[in-house]
């Protein structure tokens, strides 16, 4: 098989870098791991942030031994298979679902403004023109999402970044697929109906509706990747169900990725593309290798 891959060199259209921020391990590919395949073969510099290694998250008994470096490392092998080849670590301690009791000095209960400071400084190394971050429900309410929500605003005011974006799904879609899917799901209360009345983002607020149709094999080995978060739990995980979509439903539910752009009016006519409304950079194509690589 093979898949898109980056544009070769020195292109007419300078690129632009547009940093993720993310708050675990995997929700870098299920959110928007097309976008970022796609941007990467368009021959954009992409960078992936991540606040935490999803230490709390739920896996088998193996690999819950040590699991902040086996999320790490499964992030970095996804990151390669989308294409991606920054990866910045801020190494804050994952709060858990749990929200009644959250972890010592867990991400979601540092103070923003030195975790937004840090960013900002990142991205003003990275010369970033975009950044994306979370809708304002932290997608299905987990407190470290609600967190990048507010984090990544105020990065982007203290470093003048001129476009946020912030990832989501489109909560009309996301209902029909739970309903057409309801026989086959894992029974986790966290996917059921009534917790998604307020989750992600109303249709009305969604700017962007991006195609990734083309990227979903990239997406599909990415979520691979993630192996420890396809195990553990006496019910099968969401993402091993996902994995075990026969293509063209792979492509129906993950074919698509949705954002809101922060500032912007969303109208009848959602944009296709990530960088739709970016205003062009100036000047010739970067060529490759000009940016000292962020973090590691
Ligand atoms: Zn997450």
């Amino acid at each position: 098989m093979r898949l898109p891959g980056p544009r070769s060199g020195g292109g007419a259209v300078p690129r632009h870098t547009v940093v993720f921020f993310h708050a675990h391990p995997d929700d870098e590919v299920l959110l928007t791991g097309g976008t970022i395949a796609r941007l990467a073969a368009e021959g954009h510099r992409v960078l992936i942030v991540t606040a935490t290694d999803g230490e709390a998250g739920l896996t088998d008994r193996e690999a819950a031994r040590e699991l902040g470096p086996v999320r790490h490392r499964e992030l970095g092998r996804a990151a390669d298979l989308l294409g991606c080849r920054e990866v910045v670590r801020l190494g804050y301690p994952d709060s858990g679902m749990d929200e009644a009791a959250p972890r010592p000095g867990a991400f979601s209960r540092v103070p923003v403004e030195p975790v937004a400071a840090r960013l900002a400084q990142l991205l003003v190394d990275a010369r970033a023109d975009v950044l994306c971050g979370y809708d304002a429900a932290g997608g299905y309410g987990h407190p470290d999402h609600r967190q990048v929500h507010r984090v990544a605003r105020r990065a982007a005011e203290i470093a003048g970044v001129a476009v946020l974006l912030e990832a989501t799904i489109d909560r009309r879609f996301l209902r029909a697929a739970l309903v057409a899917a309801r026989p086959f799901l894992p029974h986790d209360p966290q996917y059921r109906s009534q917790r998604l009345r307020a989750a992600f983002a109303a249709p009305g607020e969604i700017t962007h509706t991006v195609s990734v149709g083309r990227y979903a094999a990239a997406k599909r080995l990415a979520m691979h990747a993630h192996a420890s978060q396809a195990v553990g739990g006496d019910q099968e995980r969401l993402l091993a169900w996902l994995l075990r979509l026969p293509p063209p439903a792979f492509r129906a539910v993950l074919g698509h990725e949705w954002f809101v752009q922060v500032g912007r009016r969303p109208s009848r006519v959602r944009s296709r593309a990530l960088l739709d409304g970016v205003p062009p950079l100036q000047g010739p194509a970067v060529p490759g290798g000009d940016h000292p690589p962020i973090g590691g």
